[in-house]
């Protein structure tokens, strides 16, 4: 089964995340543990965490159906000692976080060089610092997503995400999450069938497909390879429609969240519809 969801709101309390993904049909979702936008965050209470339960199986969402998402402010790759420590330091926090709430995954942006050092250098500091927060939690996967490559941005070639599994001791604890707008921007084709299926060939061989762990699924304002992050609703975009049909019956994005960040929220629930409608079923004869 697909499970399609959007990355929903969390104002009032983490519990309101599973409320707002059923308001809407999802059978996934994502959200912020904490402020995406602050270092700080009190620590979640007894009542907080009982309640996120409570919700999660009032929807009936299992803990491999959320995408949780970390703070925008965390760089793992940063060139600097102090930048990097503060940002190893919030990444831990926020995977005990997702521990305490019974969650299995959390999805971070790979870094940023800074223009301050080499991109080998800088992937060399995200590897040791996921395997100094994997030694020191347990239970949760560190996702990494590929990105636009905007700015000094690291992620946006499927040899980033590869290097960065390459460096990590515990394989089993990393997996990657793909973003269709950031794909897109940063030149990989998925508009047509032929383009898609050689995209993710690519995708395949050099990262492998047993590592995706989920996908975010946005239309882009920008063109192909322009390498600026601006996703748009589905089919208003860039990058159309006919990428999404491809990934709803594509049976390698079977039971893993697909999220959507799409801006407009209003329109959430009918993408959602729109998405779930896409699935050809499986009785259809191949023509010709
Ligand atoms: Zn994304
Ligand atoms: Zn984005």
């Amino acid at each position: 089964m697909k499970r399609v969801g959007a990355h929903v709101a969390t104002t009032g309390g983490v519990a309101n995340a599973p409320r707002n993904a059923t308001a809407i049909g999802a059978r996934a979702f994502a959200l912020f543990t904490k402020n995406q936008r602050q270092w700080s965050a009190k620590p979640l209470s007894a009542r907080e965490i009982d309640d996120f339960h409570e919700a999660m199986a009032a929807g009936g969402f299992r803990a491999a159906d959320v995408l949780p998402h970390d703070s925008y402010l965390i760089n793992l790759g940063h060139p600097e000692a102090e930048g990097w420590e503060k940002s190893l330091n919030a990444f831990i926090d926020e995977m005990r976080r997702c521990r305490l709430l019974g969650l299995t995954c959390l999805n971070f942006h790979p870094g940023s060089h800074l223009r301050q050092i080499d991109e080998e250098r800088s992937l060399d500091r995200i590897g040791e610092a996921l395997n100094r927060t994997l030694e020191v939690t347990e239970g949760v996967t560190a996702v990494i997503e590929n990105t636009a490559g905007q700015g000094s941005n690291l992620g946006y070639r499927w040899e980033h995400l590869a290097g960065i599994i390459a460096r990590v001791e515990d394989k089993s604890r990393i997996g990657v999450c793909l973003d269709t707008c950031h794909a897109f921007v940063a030149g990989y084709d998925l508009r047509s069938e032929a383009s898609y299926t050689e995209v993710m060939r690519t995708f395949g061989e050099t990262v492998g497909f047993s590592y995706l762990r989920g996908m975010h699924l946005n239309d882009s304002k920008p063109d192909l390879g322009a390498r600026v992050d601006r996703h748009e609703n589905l089919g208003r975009g860039r990058l159309g429609l006919e990428a999404f049909r491809l990934i709803m019956n594509d049976p390698r994005m079977e039971e893993i969240p697909l999220i959507l960040e799409t801006i407009d929220d209003a329109l959430w629930a009918e993408e959602i519809r729109l998405l779930y409608g896409m699935v050809e079923s499986g009785e259809r004869v191949e023509a010709g």
